[in-house]
């Protein structure tokens, strides 16, 4: 950057999960062009096998060198740093403050791409300067870069964002605010199926299913704790009739509301209250992406109310409903990780010890293989975070499952127990998926927006070759209606092969061809979403075909 563009003032420029980044303050955004041309320099740099040297000096030393320089974010960091002295680290006549460590010289860089470019402001603040964020990353083998930038075009083709316009699933605009969305109607119909899935499995699971507000009373949030602790994420209070009211940002004190509203008896443990709870958080505009990061959510909710005793059998079940879920999705592969006690915590080191030891044995019983995060829990108990991998190996945070010994105490929960004694139920909270609009999102990009046929918006377009087979191609849309097979019929006066390409656009899995010969057979020539002909069947064989792979929900 500094061969090149030496008027360009550095900011900051840390390694990062994947790869690294460097902001700079330039006139302009980087043009592609640059951005080669910085990447041809860098790797003429990488050839001059130039030595990295630390060097330890004073933080008036490090002040007269960036001031001569005309660093000035480099003077504004040095100023928040107390200590007396700093590192600073020399790369031919390149200088930069640096923590380090670094590689002994530029030569052990190899393979490296320049990704992505970006604005962002000074310090993460819209108040400060936009800044050029250049994005890079390098591997020690040329055939691990190609890799990585293969993953990374297959990311791109899969963003949910994009897909999620390109096949007309959801929207997002501004005349209704950023974060908030609309289900447009495929979108919708796959939330359906997602929707009634899941009440079914839960239902088998033996859940019970609620429904409750989306506003409740100021009070009942600060009987949770939740105006205490959670005010950050809440939007403003809303006044009623001169009571206040509070958008509700969890299902919890609702479901604990429930359980107190009667008497309970060991006999009602454990009880499993389920619901598809839509709430509000305010996240900063800045921070929303997509349908992961959103205001105004579904959480496929539940809280469990059991005993100590039950607590361990509760855990397992609640996992093997989790994996029995993800596998219906496709999803095979999980990263699970177990948090323990944190410094400030709700309850007892007795009850915290034996809640932790529920989890992690609940865990082993099942051979999940997991990591210990300690002191990585909530305040109020211990939890277990499931991540699933996709088809491209990302990671993606879903399911938490959550024990909590707070919220039973300040809601006052009770249970007269089997010797007659009163006791305190313990609670689950868990979300599988955490939320519809994040899975919907992941499910986008795992599938590329080919969703498999169970969950296809629309699993069949019936396309007859020409005006005279509409009514031939209506019959056989009536059948796969009597069916419950969601289908189009492409009415439209439109060339054949036009139709044929719309509906690979749309992705749609299935495409049946209707003409003369099919209707003189009763028969559909069928093709497959990118597998191409399947050749002629009679309509009732192509239903039979469909039926079964909606029922063992295959690709
Ligand atoms: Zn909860």
């Amino acid at each position: 950057m500094k061969r090149l563009f030496p008027e360009a003032k550095l900011a900051i420029g840390p390694a990062i999960e994947e790869g690294f980044y460097y902001d700079f303050d330039v006139k302009s955004p980087f043009t592609e062009e640059e951005i080669a041309r910085i990447e041809e320099e860098m790797a003429k740099i990488i050839e001059e096998d130039i030595p990295f040297v630390r060097e330890e000096i004073s933080k008036k030393e490090a002040e007269n060198i960036f001031l001569s320089l005309g660093e000035e974010y480099k003077l504004e960091l040095l100023s928040d740093i107390d200590d007396k002295n700093v590192s600073i680290y020399r790369n031919g006549d390149f200088v930069d403050l640096c923590r380090g460590p670094h590689l002994p010289s530029t030569g052990w860089v190899k393979f490296l791409k320049l990704t992505s470019v970006a604005g962002a402001y000074w310090r993460g603040d819209e108040r400060n300067k936009m800044l050029q964020r250049i994005y890079g990353i390098s591997f020690p083998k040329k055939k691990e870069l190609k890799e990585y930038l293969h993953k990374l075009d297959e990311a791109k083709k899969r963003d949910h964002r994009i897909l999620g316009t390109k096949l007309n699933l959801f929207m997002m605009d501004d005349s209704i605010g950023p974060g908030l969305v609309i289900w447009k109607p495929e979108g919708a119909v796959v939330r359906g199926i997602i929707e009634d899935y899941w009440k079914s499995i839960h239902r088998k699971w033996g859940y019970q299913y609620i429904y409750t507000p989306h506003i409740a009373r100021l009070s009942l949030w600060e009987t949770s704790g939740h105006t205490e602790f959670y005010s950050d994420n809440m939007f403003q209070p809303i006044d009623v009739e001169g009571q206040m009211y509070q958008l509700k940002p969890m299902n919890c004190p609702f479901h604990m509301a429930y359980f107190r509203s009667e008497k309970r008896s060991y006999r009602d443990l454990p009880m499993r209250l389920a619901e598809l709870g839509t709430v509000y958080r305010y996240e900063r505009s800045g921070v929303l992406h997509g349908l992961l990061r959103v205001r105004g959510f579904t959480q496929d909710d539940a809280h469990i109310f059991c005993t100590e005793h039950n607590l361990k059998d509760e855990i397992i079940r609640v996992l093997d409903l989790t994996f029995e879920i993800f596998a219906a999705f496709g999803f095979k592969q999980f990263d699970t990780f177990l948090s323990t006690r944190p410094e400030k915590f709700a309850g007892t080191v007795k009850m915290w010890d034996k809640a932790t030891s529920s989890l992690s044995e609940a865990l082993k019983e099942r051979n999940i293989h997991f990591e210990v995060d300690p002191g990585e829990g909530v305040f109020y108990g211990p939890k277990i975070d499931i991540k699933v991998r996709d088809t491209l190996g990302r990671v993606w945070q879903c399911t938490t499952i959550q024990v909590d010994f707070n919220l039973p105490e300040r809601f006052g929960l009770k249970y007269s127990s089997r010797d007659g004694t009163i006791r305190r139920p313990i609670v689950i909270h868990r979300a599988i998926f955490g939320s519809l609009e994040r899975f919907f999102g992941i499910l986008i990009e795992q599938y590329a927006g080919e969703f498999p046929l169970w969950l296809a918006p629309i699993q069949v377009a019936v396309l007859p070759v020409s005006k005279q087979f509409f009514d031939y191609g209506t019959s056989v849309a009536k059948k796969l209606e009597e069916n419950n097979i969601r289908y189009y019929l492409d009415k439209r006066d439109e060339k054949l092969g036009h139709k044929i390409r719309d509906a690979e656009l749309r992705k749609r899995p299935y495409i049946v061809i209707v003409g003369e010969r099919e209707e003189k057979t009763d028969s559909v020539s069928v093709r497959r979403h990118k597998q191409g002909e399947l050749g002629t069947m009679t309509q009732d064989e192509f239903i039979l075909l469909l039926k079964e792979k909606i029922t063992n929900k295959e690709g």
